[in-house]
C-alpha cells in the first residue's frame, strides 16, 4: 500500500506499527525452519519480482530481507512510524476524518485509514488449564525464545501441542537434538511434499540474466500449482480427489509403521484444514526419539503435559503451535463509525467486509487482508495488491471527500460469497481456524483468487454511497 501511494506520487501519509521494524509474520515468526510454502519466484510483489531467491522456497530471514529492500527502495522510511501501536481510531463526521489514538495517548488525524493488520499475528493457546503452573520453559510457535535455537534442545524432554503449519517446520529442526519429544496431536493433516531444493549458482545466473524466465515461473507456480492443482482439492473436484491420493501416497511413503500411519491419516477430506507441504515433517515422526500423542491434552501441570486418560506426559520444554485468533479481526483496536457503532460490535456474529475492504457505516476505511480475503491455494501476496489497487482506484475517485460503501453491496456480497463457501472443502467436518465459535466461514475467498482479481478490478459506483 505504502509503495503505491508513493508511486502515485502521494508522500502526505504514515504507517504504524506496533513492533520496532516492519515485516508482519516475517518479522514475528523466527522458530527453526520457519519460511514460506508458497514458492519463491511467486511469493513477492509483481513490481518487484526478485531474482535473487537462493531456493525453491524462501526463508523467513530471506522474505524478511526482501521486505527491508523494498522499504528502502521506495524510501518508505521516513513514513514509518514504529513502535507505534494504534489503540482506538474514530471517524469524526463534522471534521470528515479519522481521529487515531496510540496506546501512548498521542493523537492523530487522517482523511483515510487503510488497516494491514493481517489475520494471524495473535497468537491462541489451547483451552485447557495450568499453562501458568509449568515450571520449565514455553512459548509459543510465534514468540519463539532466540535463547532456543535446535542445538538447545540437547537433552530436553519436550512437548509440541499442535500440528499445523507452524509444527511442521519447526519439528523436523528440533527434533534430532531433542532428547524426546512428544507431539500432542488433535488431528490429523493431509500433507503433501515440498520437493525444496537450493538453487544452484546456473540457475541462480539465469534467474537474473534470462529475460522472462522469472515471470514464466510465476505463472507456471500461480496457474498451475495454485489455480489448478492445490484449488482442486478446496473445490472437492475429481482432481482434487487425486490430490487427496497422491497426499495418502507421500504418508505411505514415509510412513512405516502402521501404527503411527493409522494415526496420521486424516478423518475429514483434503482442502478443509490447510494443506500442509512438508517432505521432513513425517520422518520426523518416525524417530525413535518422537512420540504421535492422540489423547487430548487435558492439562499443562508443573512437571508437563497431562492427558485426558490420566497420563502424565513429563517435559522440560512446552512449545505451544497453537495458531492465532485468526477470526478476531483488528481486535484488539476499537474503531467507531459515523452512527458511533464499534467494528467490533458489528461484527461480533463474524466479521463481514465488502470484497473484505469495505464496511458500511465506516467512510474512508479500508482493510488490507480482511475477512473472506485468505486463500488456502495461492499466495496472499496477490490478493493484497488486487487490494491495493482497488483501494488506489477508490482513493483517486473519493479525492478529499467521503467513500462508504452501501448496506446492500455489503448484504449481496456476504450472501453470495457464503453460499460459494458452504460448496467448498472448508464447510467440511473439520475444525480449523477459518471458523468462528459457532462454525461460520469469515476468512477465506472461495473461487480461484484470478475470480478475486476480476471482481476487485471494477470500481462499482452503485454499491458505494459517495462521491
Ligand atoms: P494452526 O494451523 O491454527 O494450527 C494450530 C494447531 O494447534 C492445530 O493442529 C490444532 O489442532 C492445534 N490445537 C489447538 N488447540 C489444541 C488443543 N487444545 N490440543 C491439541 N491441539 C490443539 O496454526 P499454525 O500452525 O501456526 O498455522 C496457522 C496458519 O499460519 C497456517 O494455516 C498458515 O496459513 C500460516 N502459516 C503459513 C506458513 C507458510 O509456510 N506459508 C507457515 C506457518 C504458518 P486442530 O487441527 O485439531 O484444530
Amino acid at each position: 500500500m505504502a509503495i503505491n501511494l508513493r508511486r502515485s506520487g502521494i508522500r502526505d501519509f504514515v504507517v504504524f506499527d506496533k513492533e520496532s521494524d516492519i515485516g508482519g509474520v516475517w518479522r514475528d515468526n523466527v522458530y527453526p525452519g520457519c519460511g514460506c510454502d508458497v514458492p519463491s519466484h511467486l511469493y513477492s510483489y509483481s513490481f518487484a519480482r526478485y531474482a535473487d531467491w537462493t531456493r525453491a522456497y524462501p526463508k523467513q530471514e530471506e522474505i524478511l530481507d526482501y521486505l527491508h529492500r523494498c522499504v528502502s527502495r521506495w524510501k518508505l522510511e521516513s513514513h514509518l512510524r514504529l513502535g507505534t501501536e494504534i489503540a482506538e481510531a474514530r471517524w469524526r463526521p463534522q471534521e470528515g476524518l479519522w481521529r487515531l489514538r496510540d496506546t501512548a495517548g498521542t493523537e492523530y488525524t487522517a482523511r483515510t485509514l487503510v488497516c494491514g493488520v493481517g489475520q494471524l499475528n495473535r497468537p491462541r493457546y489451547a483451552a485447557v488449564p495450568g499453562r501458568e503452573t509449568f515450571t520449565g520453559a514455553q512459548f509459543h510457535s510465534a514468540a519463539w525464545d532466540p535463547a532456543w535455537p535446535p542445538e538447545a534442545f540437547a537433552g530436553q524432554d519436550v512437548a509440541v501441542i499442535g500440528t499445523g503449519a507452524s509444527a511442521v517446520q519447526f519439528v523436523p529442526e528440533i527434533a534430532p537434538h531433542a532428547r524426546s519429544l512428544k507431539v500432542f496431536q488433535r488431528s490429523a493433516n493431509w500433507v503433501i511434499p515440498k520437493y525444496d531444493y537450493a538453487f544452484g549458482p546456473a540457475s541462480r545466473w539465469a534467474f537474473r540474466n534470462v529475460p522472462g524466465l522469472r515471470l514464466a515461473l510465476r505463472g507456471i507456480i500461480y496457474t498451475v500449482v495454485g489455480e489448478t492443482l492445490l484449488y482442486s482439492a478446496i473445490a472437492g473436484s475429481a482432481l482434487g480427489r487425486g490430490v487427496q491420493k497422491f497426499s495418502a501416497r507421500h504418508l505411505r511413503k514415509q510412513i512405516a509403521d502402521p501404527a503411527l500411519r493409522a494415526k496420521l491419516t486424516p478423518d475429514f477430506p483434503i482442502g478443509c484444514k490447510r494443506i500442509l507441504i512438508s517432505d521432513d515433517w513425517y520422518p520426523a515422526l518416525a524417530r525413535d526419539n518422537v512420540d504421535v500423542v492422540t489423547d487430548p491434552v487435558a492439562e499443562i501441570t508443573p512437571d508437563g503435559v497431562r492427558t485426558a486418560d490420566g497420563t502424565d506426559h513429563p517435559a522440560t520444554v512446552v512449545i505451544h503451535a497453537t495458531g492465532f485468533r485468526a477470526t478476531e479481526f483488528l481486535s484488539p483496536i476499537e474503531i467507531t463509525g459515523r452512527t458511533g457503532t464499534r467494528l467490533a460490535e458489528r461484527w461480533k456474529d463474524g466479521a463481514s467486509a465488502y470484497l473484505g475492504i469495505a464496511v458500511p457505516e465506516f467512510p474512508n476505511l479500508f482493510l488490507l487482508y480482511g475477512p473472506t480475503t485468505n486463500l488456502g491455494h495461492n499466495s496472499v501476496v496477490y490478493m493484497i495488491e488486487s487490494q491495493v489497487r482497488y483501494i488506489m482506484r477508490w482513493l483517486e475517485a473519493a479525492g478529499s471527500g467521503q467513500v462508504e460503501v452501501a448496506e446492500e453491496a455489503l448484504a449481496a456480497y456476504t450472501a453470495n460469497t457464503q453460499r460459494l463457501l458452504s460448496r467448498t472443502a472448508w464447510a467440511a467436518g473439520c475444525t480449523s481456524w477459518y471458523k468462528t465459535a459457532d462454525g461460520r466461514l469469515v476468512n477465506n475467498w472461495p473461487r480461484r483468487s484470478f475470480r478475486y482479481r476480476l471482481a476487485t478490478t471494477r470500481r462499482r459506483a452503485r454499491d458505494f454511497l459517495t462521491p
